[in-house]
Order: C-alpha cells, then sequence, then structure tokens
C-alpha cells in the first residue's frame, strides 16, 4: 500500500487561498500538463498576458498577479466555467484508461522508477542541460501520455545549468541565476502530518538533509531533492546548487544524493518500483541502495541481494566515447563510501571498487559509474543501432571472452515527445490530416494521411513557419543585443536582418567539439559567397553554450560571432544566445533545414533533429547516431560516408567541401526551383516524405 501523501500548495503564505477558485488555478499551475497541452494557455494569457509570453510559467503568473486581478477574472462566468471545465478534463484524464491500462492490466509492472541527473520539462523548470534531459523530460511526457506507471527521481538545483550571455567583445559570459523554488512549478513533498519530508544522508563525519520536492507531470510523478535544507553546514547546502558545475568530489556527493538518497526517498513514500532505471551511469549508487533495502528486508548478504535486484535494474548508456564516462579516484569513493561499504552493504571497500573497475586488482584503478551500472542492470542498452555496436566495444573489457557482437547491449533508439515540439499551426495540419489522437496507440493510417496533404498547403504552412520564426529570431537578437550594450542603432537595426523567402539554415546545440560547430566556417570565404548570393540567398541561425570550463567550444562560439560581425554577412547570419528549449521550439518550427555536423560516431543519437520533422523542416546531417538509421535519399540529406574518422584534420576538410557541395548544387537549387505558383514541387515532395514517412516513426508515443 502507498501512504498517502498529501500536498499543499501555497509556499508563500500571501497567496489568496482564500479566494473561491483559486485552488483550481493552482492545480492547473502546478501541472505540467500545460507544457504541452495547450488547452490552458489562455487562462495564463488572461491573467498576465505580457509575463506568460516572456515566461510561459502559469505559476510565476499567479503568483504576481494582484489579488484583484484574480478576483475580477474569477468572476467572470465564462472564465470560471472554462477553468471549472479544464480541472475537470484534467481530473478525468488521469483517470481514464490511456494505452497501457488494456494493454498490460494484467502485467506485473507497477511502477518503473526512472533516474536521471536532468530532466528537460520546460524553461518554467530549468534543471537540464541537453540532449540527455531531453530524453528524459520527453520520456516522462510521453509515460503520461499512454499511462505508464513511471516516477521520475532527479535533483533540485537552485541554480541549474549556466545561462548564456554573448559580451560586446563576441565571447561568452556564463551567468548562474537563482531559482527562486516559490517560482517553480514545484511543491514540497509533505509527510500525512504536514512535515515536509526530508532525508538525512549519512557523509562522512557528518549528515546531509535532504529536502524532497514533487513536480505533476501530468500523470506521472517527478520527485525532486536538494540540499538547500537550513539544518546543514554551509558547505552541503550547496551540493545541488548547479549541473555539472565542480570537481569531481561535488560530482560524486551529488550521485551519490541523487542515487542513494533518491532510493530513500522512495521507500520512504512506499513506493517499491519493480523497475529501476538509469538514465545514464551518474545514477547508479541506485543499484547498490536497491540491494541494500533488500538486505534489511531479507537478511541475505549483499552478492544475493545484488543478484537478485538487478534483474529490476535497467540501464541505458547514453555515451559514445570512454571518456565521457564519470569515474572518481578510489581515495574519493574510499572517503565517502567505505563506511557505507562495510556498515550497510557488510562488504569491503576492495569488494565496491571492483565493481566499478576493469581489473579488480589494480588498486590505482579508478571507479567507473558506468562499469557499477552494467555489473548492477539486468539489461542494457544502447540509444542507436550504431551506438550500440560502440557500446559492445566499450564494454568488451567487462565481458573477456565474449565475442564482441554478442555482448549483450540493446538499443532503442530515442524518440521526442512529439506534442511538446510542434508548433500550432503544425498541430491543426497534422489534426485536418490524422485527427486528435494520432500521437498515441495505433497510427496506422497516419503516413497515407498526411501524404494526401497538398503541395500547396504544405507550402503555406511553410511559409508561415519561416516568417514566424524571422520574426522571433529579430525580436530576439534585438534583445539579446541591448542587453549586451549595443548602440540603440545596431539593435534596431537587428529588427529588419533577414528575408522571411529565403531559404533558412538552422544549426543550434551544444558547443562541444565533437559536434564540429565550426564545420561550415571551414571555408569562410565559400560559405560567403553561398550566403550572399543576391539570386539565391540563404540565412543561417546559429545558436549553442560552450560549458563554462570548455575553451575550445568557447573559442568556436567566438569564430562564429567574428564572422557575423564582417559587414557582408552580418545580414545573412544570426548567433541566438542562451540556447534553451523555447528557443528550440522556436527554431525548430521555423527553419527550412537543421543541420548537424558532429564525427561519427560520438553524437549516440541526436534528438533535436527529431523535433523538426513534424513541423515540415528536413534534415541534413552526417550519418551518424539515429539519421544513419532514418536517413534515405527521399527524406533529406546526408554527410559523411558511413565510416568512423575519429578527429581527424583532413577528413573534417573532406566533409567540410562535401557539406559546401550539398548545399550549392542541391539544397539551395531545390529550394529555389518554383512552379508556376511559386512551389518549389521537388522541396515538397521531400518535405512530405520526411513528415509521413519520419515524423510518426520517431516519436516516442509510437507503440
Ligand atoms: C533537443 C535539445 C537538445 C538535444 O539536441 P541534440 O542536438 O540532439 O544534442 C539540447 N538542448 C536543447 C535545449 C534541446 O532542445
Amino acid at each position: 500500500m502507498r501512504k498517502q501523501i498529501r500536498v499543499s500548495h501555497p509556499i508563500y503564505n500571501l497567496l489568496p487561498t482564500e479566494i473561491e477558485g483559486f485552488d483550481s488555478l493552482a492545480d492547473l499551475a502546478l501541472d505540467m500538463h500545460w507544457s504541452w497541452n495547450h488547452a490552458t494557455d489562455e487562462v495564463w494569457r488572461q491573467l498576465d498576458p505580457e509575463l506568460w509570453e516572456i515566461t510561459h510559467n502559469p505559476w510565476v503568473v499567479l503568483q504576481t498577479v494582484s489579488r484583484d486581478r484574480i478576483e475580477r477574472v474569477l468572476a467572470d462566468p465564462v472564465f470560471r466555467k472554462n477553468v471549472d471545465a479544464l480541472v475537470e478534463a484534467s481530473r478525468q484524464a488521469a483517470e481514464a484508461p490511456a494505452w497501457f491500462q488494456p494493454n498490460y492490466s494484467q502485467g506485473s509492472l507497477t511502477c518503473a522508477a526512472y533516474f536521471s541527473m536532468e530532466f528537460m520539462l520546460s524553461e518554467a523548470l530549468p534543471i537540464y542541460s541537453g540532449g540527455l534531459g531531453n530524453v528524459a523530460g520527453d520520456q516522462l511526457k510521453a509515460a503520461s501520455d499512454l499511462g505508464v506507471p513511471v516516477v521520475g527521481v532527479g535533483l533540485l538545483y537552485q541554480q541549474g545549468y549556466f545561462r548564456q550571455v554573448i559580451d560586446k567583445n563576441g565571447a561568452q559570459q556564463a551567468l548562474f541565476p537563482y531559482n527562486d523554488p516559490g517560482q517553480l512549478p514545484i511543491t514540497p513533498l509533505r509527510q500525512p502530518n504536514g512535515e515536509w519530508l526530508r532525508l538525512e544522508i549519512a557523509l562522512p563525519g557528518y549528515s546531509v538533509w535532504l529536502r524532497a520536492w514533487q513536480v505533476q507531470v501530468g500523470r506521472v510523478k517527478l520527485f525532486l531533492l536538494d540540499s538547500n535544507d537550513a539544518a546543514n553546514f554551509p558547505a552541503h547546502r550547496g551540493i545541488t546548487s548547479e549541473l555539472y558545475g565542480g570537481a569531481p568530489e561535488l560530482r560524486l556527493k551529488q550521485e551519490l544524493l541523487l542515487g542513494i538518497g533518491g532510493w530513500r526517498l522512495l521507500r520512504a513514500l512506499g513506493i517499491q518500483p519493480e523497475v529501476c532505471h538509469l538514465n545514464e551511469g551518474h545514477a547508479a549508487f541506485a543499484v547498490l541502495e536497491r540491494a541494500h533495502s533488500f538486505m534489511e528486508k531479507t537478511s541475505q548478504p549483499f552478492e544475493v541481494a545484488l543478484a537478485v535486484t538487478r534483474a529490476g535494474n535497467l540501464f541505458t548508456t547514453h555515451t559514445a566515447v570512454a571518456a565521457g564516462f564519470d569515474r572518481f579516484v578510489p581515495a574519493l569513493i574510499e572517503q565517502y563510501l567505505g563506511g557505507y561499504a562495510e556498515k550497510n552493504l557488510g562488504i569491503a571497500l576492495h569488494d565496491l571498487l571492483a565493481l566499478g573497475r576493469q581489473n579488480p586488482n589494480d588498486a590505482s584503478e579508478p571507479f567507473n559509474m558506468t562499469y557499477l551500472a552494467v555489473r548492477g542492470s539486468g539489461a542494457v542498452n544502447a540509444v542507436s543501432r550504431l551506438h550500440a555496436q560502440v557500446s559492445r566495444h566499450l564494454f568488451l573489457p567487462l565481458f573477456p571472452r565474449w565475442p564482441e557482437d554478442e555482448i549483450p547491449i540493446g538499443y532503442v533508439t530515442n524518440g521526442v515527445h512529439v506534442p511538446t515540439w510542434d508548433s500550432a499551426p503544425a498541430d491543426d495540419l497534422w489534426t485536418g490530416s490524422c485527427g486528435k489522437d494520432r500521437w498515441l496507440g495505433t497510427t496506422e493510417t497516419l503516413e497515407q494521411d498526411i501524404r494526401r496533404a497538398s503541395d500547396a498547403k504544405l507550402w503555406k504552412f511553410r511559409v508561415d513557419a519561416s516568417r514566424s520564426l524571422v520574426e522571433y529570431a529579430r525580436e530576439r537578437l534585438s534583445r539579446d543585443l541591448s542587453a549586451a550594450g549595443a548602440a540603440p542603432e545596431e539593435a534596431e537595426a537587428a529588427k529588419h536582418l533577414f528575408d522571411p523567402n529565403a531559404l533558412t539554415l538552422g544549426f543550434a546545440r551544444r558547443f562541444a567539439t565533437y559536434k564540429r560547430p565550426n564545420l561550415l566556417l571551414h571555408d569562410p570565404a565559400r560559405l560567403r559567397r553561398l550566403l550572399t548570393n543576391p539570386d539565391r540567398p540563404v540565412q543561417l541561425i546559429i545558436a549553442g553554450k560552450a560549458h563554462p570550463a570548455d575553451q575550445a567550444g568557447q573559442s568556436l562560439i567566438q569564430e562564429w560571432i567574428n564572422f557575423i560581425r564582417q559587414p557582408e554577412t552580418r545580414a545573412h547570419v544570426i548567433f541566438l544566445s542562451d540556447y534553451d528549449m523555447l528557443l528550440t521550439e522556436r527554431l525548430v518550427q521555423g527553419v527550412d533545414v537543421w543541420i548537424n555536423t558532429p564525427r561519427r560516431p560520438w553524437e549516440a543519437c541526436g534528438t533535436s533533429g527529431m523535433k523538426v520533422l513534424v513541423n515540415g523542416g528536413i534534415n541534413l546531417s552526417e550519418l551518424d547516431g539515429w539519421w544513419a538509421e532514418a536517413y534515405t535519399p527521399a527524406v533529406g540529406w546526408a554527410l559523411g560516408d558511413g565510416k568512423e574518422h575519429g578527429d581527424d584534420p583532413a577528413w573534417d576538410a573532406v566533409e567540410a567541401d562535401a557539406l559546401y557541395d550539398l548545399l550549392e548544387r542541391e539544397v539551395i537549387p531545390e529550394f529555389y526551383s518554383r512552379d508556376e505558383n511559386g512551389i518549389p514541387t521537388d522541396w515538397v515532395a521531400r518535405m512530405r516524405e520526411s513528415m509521413a514517412g519520419l515524423a510518426s516513426t520517431r516519436s516516442n508515443l509510437r507503440i
């Protein structure tokens, strides 16, 4: 039996909870279903249109508007009726059987716990960095839509991941604004007696108090832990300040809190998941604590407990290079986990270290979190077919004497939660062609249905999308420039850059060197010629952050800014700062072509390219990750020869030339070859193939 945990809304007592109807608004604002179901948008817009437009955070809107305003809108019977209907619809949706219930009601799965260092659900809850959090967030939303019993477990970061500003000199500055928990759509997790649920976790010498929070994601709950508890030593309050910040010791502490703290939290809530999913190796300590719980229940020794519980652990690896695995020097593991190994697990430190080592007897070998995850899990998945091959090679040392291609690593290619990434016009177009529930359950006729959309209709849809993106990019750039202290004329000029009818290319991702964000810049003169051809102009939007410790990544940003600041290119390339979810949405909904240039096979999967599919954007990408599986000449363009070449600069040069050739000979001419109605028919045919053939197969709602 699950214990009842009540959640109370007010964090700040000033909320006008006594206003009749306020609770309904609070219920809606605290259910992040609004991040992909836009039924409630109008409610927040009516309360405060400007704040809603900027933040897209209903909880902030609700806390900011005046009591008078809330009273006034709630007094309007139409508004009130709408709110009541929305609350009722959400209550019904939470109880109605979804795909999972009729199909698996007899099954034994009652709960899967999803552990992840980051979750990307909405900009209103900025606790993510990139692709890993994207997969976790989109999967929680899909679980909600499909009715799969999942609970998420993660950390609440007071400052999240850094925010980016491009300064006057074109250099990246990292900012860490504070995430005021009162303004995030989360609630303290309270015990039945009203006490805030807190967990005590022993660290060497002291214990750390963790506060527990709850996030409602449709039907799914996400639990977050943070260490900013008033009872803690100052040094411990900041453990969960930043995502991916700090030295290895801090990272180890975060991973202890996530894995061990996370599992204890589930126990405190009376939740007993059959399946524990580790989204990347960061969460691998959950495996130890799960075994420990089993030991307490059954009095079995650790070896038995691990052998029994590992069958219910599933590990998804997301990394394609061994250097990307989290490793800790043995002394750190001894310091933080020596006592835990002996007292809680009843094993020697040496045996614990062995779980994270290739050679258990090599005292100098660091402790590898990924090895612990592999050894502690009954099944291991990679995130694409190619990545499974790469992973079998990477994990070869753990399977001595096995033939490499028989190493038991499967794969589930990542998908995206399509309702999160489609634009409102795309939603209308697909609804008109394929019906309202097209992404849920069986979608057998989806492909034929969207294929029937006419050229004229598809092209108008794209033209409108380009125009919205150009308008957005102008406004956002102008704001970026003003904030960086540019002259008012420059900020004003930004509002007139770009041509809504020109071909728009998009490139936005983390600026990590393996993604080769400067491949397009390989021959700047050639790129300039491509962009500025007066008959067939091309415009390019770039965005992306480089980790504050990654100097190489930051200099790639600077390279772009220098290129953009030349008078000839200024009108053709825009760099938008602070790549985040809101920006991604606008980009994937508006670009004509989405470019991706990683060094194969380091992308593992990649998801941003899947977000453009539903919106009619076309991919031009290296044959890596998902694109190596999805690409056919009818749906887009491919870069590379399907082989690995490491970071050989000569090969980079070959691929850069191939990229220019593709743009010059295929992409640009196809876009500008119009029929008598001004429609690029070949382009539209490719777009239709991409939408029909790929959009639904890359949806994580597809069964
Ligand atoms: C989709 C997304 C990612 C992942 O993109 P890839 O290019 O596939 O790595 C990263 N960051 C943000 C903000 C995203 O929306």
